[in-house]
């Protein structure tokens, strides 16, 4: 295989990391609008902003490479995914589900040295519309791509390969569960109808 490298680094610059071969094929350019992700912002005490820019790929392509020791995690509610953050200037860097063998990982283009170098995003998901509902714009197949890439990972066991789950697959570090009233702080700061 082969593609190119995109670095990221947390705001301070302290956390560090690349996500190795990203040919096009390998991951999924997407703006996400949702409150959670949003909020995700506002919970760290950032401006909302509005929309989160995620690029969607297979947790084995990620490589914290210095500053490892800044990751934290939380999830904005019980049910919510894992929210993954570089705690020495809180920023947020990733998101994955709950579950290991899902694979997938959320990472915050904001944080990429060159956004750039992305093919434009191929989605939009909860994009407000003018009489407070949301649609959604080639969401299908961002969906196919993701369970795509999940069904190959699973297949040949690579799943086990990251920085996110033990080999047992639970997360690597104990994810903090926000309390409600931390959730509804965080969402206070999401505009609505944005
Ligand atoms: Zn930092
Ligand atoms: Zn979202």
């Amino acid at each position: 295989m082969s593609g190119e490298t995109l670095a990221f680094a947390c705001r301070c610059g302290s956390l560090r990391g690349e996500i190795t071969d990203v040919s096009p094929a390998a991951y999924t350019n997407i703006l996400c609008h949702c409150a959670d992700c949003r909020s995700a912002y506002t919970h760290l005490g950032l401006a909302d902003p509005e929309k989160v820019g995620i690029l969607q790929t297979t947790q084995d392509r990620i490589k914290i490479t210095e500053g490892g020791e800044a990751l934290q995690v939380f999830r904005l509610s019980g049910r919510g995914a894992l929210r993954w953050y570089a705690s020495c200037c809180d920023t947020p860097l990733f998101y994955t589900p709950l579950k290991a063998r899902a694979v997938h990982v959320g990472v915050n283009t904001d944080r990429l040295d060159t956004p750039d170098a992305l093919t434009p995003p191929m989605s939009e998901a909860y994009i407000p519309t003018a009489d407070g509902k949301t649609r959604h714009k080639g969401v299908g197949r961002m969906v196919t791509r993701m369970v795509t890439r999940m069904a190959a990972k699973n297949l040949n066991g690579e799943w086990r390969d990251t920085p996110f789950f033990d080999d047992s697959g639970a997360p690597a570090l104990p994810p903090q569960v926000l309390t409600r009233e931390e959730r509804a702080a965080a969402l206070m700061g999401v505009r609505k109808g944005a």
